[in-house]
């Protein structure tokens, strides 16, 4: 199937438009009607074959995430996210493989209303890279860099599930339905990062584990942190699991591929961040507080402290 009829098949006669979109895919550009009042967010996000998913991941679960990704980026900015484009890089033109992944993919664009307004597809290993852009009220993003010394950590959903699913998938063991769905198909809290915007004194989302996504609020604010690991917010399958609780705990910290949202709140903001989050039915906890130190300090139950091993995945390390 020659490049042209890929991209008019799966992409172009898939995509929805919005009232943001001039031109979209099938010229030499996209053309954008920028939002009168509000800032822009851009943010891009690459998924490489055996880096980011294992090689056997379903075509459909590809596609999600690939967006999935930078939905949470955006969630983490407060923004609205509007439209994308998208840099497929493909071994062959597999049409089983392309209509799964176009399905992930466009499930989650028309539920959170982006339009594919353009991208390149080319053949080599299999990489895809989306990039999505949105607005946010001028000056109202969520940065890393605002967090004040008093301040409540907060994180929504639980941690270490995905990173769960990981390890057993990596010991050949059986993956519980939901730690799978959680790594496979994480919902994005977008609506969780724009309740935020004018509340929140800094967010980020957890994409590298709670230790280094809130290591860079720290470092970002000139700030530091404790934590208290009780408080951690551990799925009910993840603290059944006849495990030792330093293991769950490391799986929160250091595992990553959570797409929650963590975020800090002064005292006077926190009960109506808490309203808000619970009105819209996204969980949230509060693990600890904002210090004026420079460190990230993790307390165990016992009053001890906790190094994790890592601070999570990083490329050429
Ligand atoms: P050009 O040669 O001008 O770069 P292309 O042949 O790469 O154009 O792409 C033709 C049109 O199809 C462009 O509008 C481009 O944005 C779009 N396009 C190409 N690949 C994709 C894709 N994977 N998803 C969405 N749009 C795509
Ligand atoms: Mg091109």
């Amino acid at each position: 199937m020659p490049e042209f009829d890929i991209i008019q098949r799966y992409f172009q006669q898939k995509s929805r438009h919005n009232n943001m979109v001039r031109t979209g895919i099938g010229d030499d550009a996209a053309v954008l009607i920028p939002p009168v009042d509000d800032d822009m967010v851009v943010a891009v996000d690459t998924l490489v074959n055996g880096v980011h998913f294992p090689t056997n991941t379903a075509a459909f679960d590809i596609g999600y995430k690939a967006l999935a990704v930078n939905l949470s980026d955006l969630a983490a900015m407060g923004a609205v996210p509007r439209w994308m484009t998208l840099a497929l890089t493909l071994p062959q033109a597999d049409e089983a493989w392309l209509e799964g992944f176009s399905n992930g993919l466009f499930s989650l664009a028309d539920e959170f209303d982006v339009c594919l307004v353009g991208g390149d597809t080319t053949q080599g290993p299999l990489t895809i890279s989306v990039q999505l852009g949105g607005s946010v009220k001028q000056g109202k993003a969520l940065l890393r860099s605002g967090a004040q010394p008093g301040d409540h950590i907060l994180v929504t959903g639980n941690l270490g599930d995905a990173a769960r699913a990981i390890q057993l998938l990596e010991q050949k063991q059986p993956v519980q339905e939901t730690y799978l769905l959680k790594l496979n198909r994480p919902l994005p809290r977008v609506a969780a990062g724009q309740a935020l915007t004018g509340l929140a004194n800094a967010c980020i989302d957890i994409s590298d584990g709670l230790y280094a996504d809130l290591s860079h609020i720290t470092a970002a604010s000139g700030v530091g942190a404790e934590v208290e690991l009780g408080a951690l917010p551990l799925s009910v399958e993840l603290q059944e699991e006849d495990l030792p609780l330093e293991d769950k705990y490391r799986l929160a910290l250091s595992g990553g591929d959570d797409y929650e949202l963590c975020f800090t709140v002064s005292d006077r903001q926190l009960e109506t961040v808490q309203h808000k989050l619970n009105s819209l039915g996204v969980a949230c906890s509060k693990i600890g507080r904002i210090s004026e130190t420079s460190a990230v300090v993790f307390r165990t139950p016992q009053g001890g402290e906790m190094t994790p091993d890592g601070l999570g995945y990083q490329h050429f390390s």
